[in-house]
């Protein structure tokens, strides 16, 4: 498989190469020169597979080339052997037609787990393959960053820098990361915004020389293995519920447009999806957006949800590229004004495309508490922030005779205070973080900076880095 870039000047380039670099040398995201097809049939024969062979199965187009579906196999199976339920990603039923996949099983208890402890071993693989070294660098709003520092602690050939933004992960979030002390893991506190942080990785990626100095790479989801990892979940959970023979609908809550644009893709292959129903907090600009084309940045502000707080989606690039009709031109075109901006005027045609599919819904705090409220009212079930958000969307779009699936994104002990407020107790962590709130913390602070932030990842690189 080829992969292109959304802004359509950079040169085709294989799955392993697209994984190592994550962001295109355009600026661009890379997204599959063509879209893999599964038939009915080919969809109908995974109902039998247990979770690992079936993502196998799902990832393997992409990866031709680089890994077959035999070694992905193996990685897989290493990579979900930690999940703390059988099924890796358990459905469970909270009203007629209306289920929630909990994603949430993996070893940082957000979903994010499901793509990253797939792209640890595969970065490893790919370096020690042609026996390179990289410097990762990432921004996180909480989950991203605790899900790639478990995913990459110790492994040879990585030095991985998080940016998370200071004060705005809730503390269980922040222990996650700032508790391994690996030394491969540095963690900066930004003073600033997760669009700050965004910014700044971004920013590195464009200074070319400093690029090319740290080998840097990115495990943000504007890398499309991460995509690619998030695809076979849909598959396996509307297998589940009579896909290819029924159509299905899923809920997704949204920041980074990554989850969701995983479902259009699932959708693209084959899979019979009838509405996408995109979940968002008070910063709701995707959800304008779908019900009135607003697509204007305003700040961010935090909120219940901070894995959701976010302004500027780095995947809606690759939908915009899509219902563009892969106009790369475009696309760039599209992007620098946005940016210079703050706004973006979608074509006509283009928003017609997307809003057949995509259906949004916010909700604010205190909506979304009343939402925890009432599933455990009605249920016993104890739903995240964001997994919440994301039920309520499923509900307020369920289309009659269709399941509608809502993404558990994260274990609700990942959000205590919020729990707190909304049920009066807090549901206990896992056995195996329990002693999070003991152990030594590592961070360092700095200013949303980028020659500051570069000095710092030049400083803390193992020597082997320098050019
Ligand atoms: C990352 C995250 C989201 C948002 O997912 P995107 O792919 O960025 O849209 C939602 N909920 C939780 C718990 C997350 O960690």
């Amino acid at each position: 498989m080829r992969y292109v870039s959304t802004r359509g000047q950079a040169p085709a380039s294989g799955f392993a190469e697209v994984l190592l670099a994550g962001l295109a040398p355009d600026g661009g995201l890379y997204l599959p020169e063509s879209w893999p097809v599964f038939s009915p049939a080919e969809l109908r024969a995974m109902r039998a597979l247990a979770y690992p062979e079936l993502a196998a199965r799902v990832i393997a187009p992409f990866a031709a080339g680089s890994f077959t579906e035999a070694e992905l196999a193996a990685l897989l199976r290493e990579a979900y052997a930690g999940f703390a339920h059988p099924a890796v990603c358990p459905l469970v039923q909270l009203e007629t037609g209306l289920f929630v996949a909990e994603l949430f099983h993996g070893p940082t208890l957000a979903f994010k787990d499901m793509a990253m402890q797939l792209l640890g071993p595969l970065f490893a693989a790919a370096l020690a393959r042609r026996g390179e070294h990289i410097t990762i660098v990432g921004a996180t709003s909480g989950d991203t960053g605790s899900a790639a520092i478990e995913a990459c602690r110790d492994r040879p050939g990585i030095h991985l820098v998080m940016l998370h933004p200071k004060g705005r992960t809730s503390e269980v979030q922040r222990r996650q990361m700032t508790t391994v002390l690996a030394p491969n893991i540095v963690n900066l506190a930004v003073a600033g915004s997760f669009d700050d942080c965004q910014d700044l990785v971004k920013a590195m990626f464009a200074d070319a020389p400093f690029r090319a100095e740290m080998a840097l790479s990115a495990v943000n989801s504007i890398n499309f293995a991460r995509i690619a990892a998030q695809i076979p979940y849909y598959v396996a959970t509307a297998l589940a519920l009579g896909a290819p023979d029924r159509e299905v609908a899923f809920a997704v809550p949204t920041g980074n447009f990554g989850n969701v644009f995983a479902a259009w893709a699932a959708g693209r292959m084959g899979l019979p999806i009838v509405r996408l129903a995109v979940g968002s907090n008070r910063n709701d600009i995707l959800t304008r957006f779908l019900a009135g084309k607003d697509m204007s940045v305003r700040a961010v502000e935090p909120s219940l949800s901070p894995s959701m707080d976010i302004q500027v989606s780095s995947n809606f690039e690759r939908l915009l590229f899509e219902s563009l009709g892969r106009d790369g031109d475009t696309t760039a075109a599209m992007m620098r004004d946005f940016r210079r901006s703050g706004r973006m005027t979608v074509p006509d045609a283009a928003w017609c495309d997307i809003t057949r599919l995509f259906v949004g819904l916010a909700l604010d705090d205190r909506a979304t508490t009343a939402e925890i409220r009432a599933l455990h009212a009605a249920s016993g079930y104890v739903a995240d922030p964001h997994s919440a958000i994301g039920i309520a969307a499923g509900r307020a779009h369920a289309l009659p005779g269709v399941p509608m699936i809502a993404m558990g994104t994260a274990h609700p002990a990942k959000f205590p205070a919020a729990m707190r407020e909304a049920l009066g107790f807090v549901p206990p962590l896992p056995p195996r973080l329990a002693s999070l709130y003991d152990k030594e913390e590592r961070c360092r602070d700095v200013p949303a900076d980028l020659a500051a932030v570069e000095a710092v990842v030049r400083s803390t690189a193992p020597a082997t880095h320098a050019a």
